[in-house]
């Protein structure tokens, strides 16, 4: 596994596979872009990715202006050779891991703005984070020029940002996402886990068992947005170091609320588990 600092070289590595292949059908580059801190969500993008495409790069950058000044840029978990590690034994081609000099010369002014989607659900108690999110992917699919690029489910309001960037863009990148991936009790994997007290993780299981109860109710037919919303904050309010951020019922595409729910609607919740942020959700069906 080769590891690349420079824009410059991602681009010609992956320029160099595209014409190593000599027009191979089907998709040659995958990139799964992510902050490190690597655990069995980031693995199950990168088989994804080795599943449809010749080579896969990992990015590795834990990008700054997707942090508010008082969030947790400078603490979050850095674990730089665990993730080689991992990323070598999970075939990894090329590990990314530029500096934030690398991404943002000095000077940087230009910014993608994900416009009205950046500032509903995360964006909300969050301004600018999405700002941050499109402007960094944007910068990484136009470096790397992979054929189709890997998100998760789990952040699913940067799916649609995402998304979104990708087509206002004419990016010629596909987008796929990958289901979320759980812990054996239920909690939705991430690297901001590592936070979380024994106490904490334990009622941070509220989220998912509201994501549950959720889908039960569709499953029985349920579709009224506003008992779906009371149905996962009782389950959230059974746990007293849990503070709700938001419980959304939305159109997954625009991020807008709905009041009864069809398929491609997103149920999503973000709650505050002692100092820590967490989100979860699910695609009712
Ligand atoms: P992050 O490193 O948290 O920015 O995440 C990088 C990518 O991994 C994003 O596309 C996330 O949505 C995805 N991801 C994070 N956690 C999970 C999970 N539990 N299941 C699936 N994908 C995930």
């Amino acid at each position: 596994m080769e590891i690349l600092r420079t824009v410059a070289e991602l681009r010609e590595w992956s320029r160099q596979k595209r014409k190593a292949s000599g027009g191979a059908v089907g998709p040659v580059v995958g990139l799964v872009p992510t902050m490190g801190a690597l655990h069995g969500g980031h693995v199950s993008l990168v088989r994804a990715s080795r599943a449809s495409c010749g080579f896969t790069a990992l990015s590795l950058f834990v990008n700054p202006t997707q942090f508010g000044p008082k969030e947790d840029f400078a603490r979050y978990p850095r674990a730089f050779a665990a993730d080689c590690a991992l990323a070598e034994s999970e075939g990894v081609s090329v590990l990314f891991a530029p500096s934030v000099e690398e991404m943002y010369p000095a000077g940087a002014a230009t910014f993608v703005d994900a416009g009205d989607l950046g500032s509903r659900l995360d964006g909300q108690s969050r301004p600018g984070h999405f700002r941050g999110v499109a402007t960094v992917v944007a910068k990484l699919l136009i470096a790397a020029e992979p054929d189709r690029a890997f998100f998760g489910q789990k952040d699913a309001a940067q799916v649609a940002v995402v998304r979104r960037m990708a087509r206002d863009l004419r990016l010629a990148t596909e987008i796929v996402v990958c289901p979320i991936v759980r812990d054996a009790d239920g909690l939705a994997l991430s690297s901001r886990n590592a936070y979380l007290s024994s106490e904490e993780r334990a009622q941070a299981l509220t989220l998912s068992r509201s994501i549950r109860r959720v889908e039960e109710l569709a499953a029985e037919g349920e579709r009224r947005a506003s008992v779906l919303i009371a149905a996962a904050r009782e389950v959230l309010s059974s746990a007293p170091a849990v503070r709700v951020d938001y419980i959304a019922v939305v159109d997954w595409a625009t991020l807008e609320p709905v009041e009864v729910a069809a398929p491609e609607t997103l149920f999503a919740v973000a709650a505050w588990v002692g100092a820590t942020r967490l989100i979860d959700n699910a695609v009712l069906q």
